[in-house]
């Protein structure tokens, strides 16, 4: 039997491990994959004596780690496109809100739409971000609002996992909008995910985290702590929409809750970050959102930086507010909105990223032992991924499995 199942030789790696400096790069390296799994890394002069199942040569291109979109709601009915033209054609919010648009039409449009016809919409997005060397994407739900319709979009998400190449890890965020029937009772519909919606979808195993939004326009500090406690209950990992549109203490109740990401964090101030960084959470930053509301408020990087907090990338694809369906666009705004420098970029999408989903031993960085998700790229340089926009420069999607 062969010690290996697949060697590649001939190739530039990144590997993105923590314990390296900058991209971790080896020149003319060798990398073998034996039952799905790094088996040996490093300089093609150093590689031990071994029989490989098959040998590929990578004609010096770079191989990085499989990039992973760790934060997306890719599942949804119908779209906003209307919206956005009624608004560059000079309407409101406010009249777009009082036509039955905004979230409450992609709820509408997801309820009405059968598991099949969900499931159908968000393929094409999968395979997008698997075209651009995506092999991890976690998938929220939030427009279903209820118990059937949120198990509905779950339900989709795991199949997207098990009929797709791409590993998908879903989310169950329930809280995310009160829905219209529940409008002035919040606290009665915060009842329901606790009582109803987190025990069934605990119990089914649906969902590998549960992430709330906490805002002014959705639910306060005490329903997400609520929210928060019984998915520590149930043993469900916890991430939250923090301080997006204004200082909500986001950052401090993710801290508190453990959280393994505080997502978007705009109105972050210095103390939110520094709790961020003593709890261990990683910032997910959302450069899309960001450019669609035409924000102008950044989140804090300089003092995420400085508190030594981890800081990763996400499309946050979603028909409203982010929609990109391209972590490779992502990391492109990132550079250029946020300033994240393109290491950053590449660690955000990868070994930050893979920590955000609780992932970190698992993938995320070329390591002997790490699940074996490959990305192989036409480049000079890894930093060339930030930089070109709309450029595809995938050679070769390598997945463990
Ligand atoms: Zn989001």
């Amino acid at each position: 039997m062969a010690d290996w199942d697949l060697l590649l030789t001939n190739a530039r790696i990144a590997t993105m491990a923590a314990k390296t400096p900058g991209y971790g790069e080896i020149e003319d390296a060798a990398l073998a994959i034996s039952g799905g799994r790094i088996a040996w890394i490093g300089s093609r002069e150093d590689l031990p004596d071994g029989d490989a199942a098959k040998t590929l040569s990578l004609e010096g291109r770079w191989l990085t780690p499989a990039l992973i979109d760790c934060h997306t709601h890719l599942v949804f009915g119908g779209d906003r496109s209307g919206e956005f033209e009624q608004r560059l054609e000079g309407a409101s919010y406010e009249d777009i809100a009082k036509a039955g648009g905004g979230i409450m039409a992609t709820v509408r449009a997801t309820r009405g739409m059968s598991a099949d016809e969900l499931f159908a919409a968000a393929l094409p997005r999968v395979q997008a971000l698997a075209a651009e060397g995506v092999a991890t994407i976690e998938i929220k739900s939030g427009y279903g609002l209820d118990v059937d319709n949120e198990i509905k979009m779950l339900e989709v998400a795991r199949r997207l996992g098990e009929t797709s190449a791409v590993d998908v890890r879903t989310t169950l965020l329930a809280a995310h909008t009160v829905p219209a029937e529940y409008q002035g009772k919040a606290d009665e519909y915060t009842d329901l995910i606790c009582n109803d919606l987190l025990p069934e979808v605990a119990a089914r195993g649906l969902a590998d985290a549960v992430d709330a939004y906490c805002e002014s326009i959705a639910f306060t500090a005490p329903q997400v702590a609520r929210v928060f406690r019984k998915a520590g209950e149930l043993g469900l990992p916890v991430k939250l929409h923090a301080d997006q549109l204004s200082d909500g203490g986001g950052a401090e109740l993710a801290a508190h809750f453990n959280a393994l990401s505080a997502d978007h964090l705009e109105y972050t101030s210095v103390s939110g970050a520094k709790a961020i960084a003593e709890s261990g959470a990683v910032a997910v930053l959302l450069p899309g959102a960001f450019l669609t509301l035409g924000e102008t408020q950044k989140p804090p990087i300089d003092e995420l930086r400085r508190q030594g907090v981890p800081l990763a990338v996400a499309s946050d694809c979603n028909p409203g507010t982010s929609p990109i369906c391209s972590l490779r666009n992502a990391m492109m705004l990132a550079s250029r909105l946020f300033r994240l420098t393109p290491l950053e970029c590449l660690a955000g999408v990868t070994r930050e990223a893979a920590r955000a989903l609780g992932l970190a031993d698992d993938r995320g960085t070329l390591e002997v032992g790490k699940r074996a998700d490959i990305a192989a790229w036409d480049i000079h340089h890894p930093r060339e991924l930030s930089y070109w926009i709309g450029t595809p420069q995938l050679a070769e999607l390598l997945l463990a499995d």
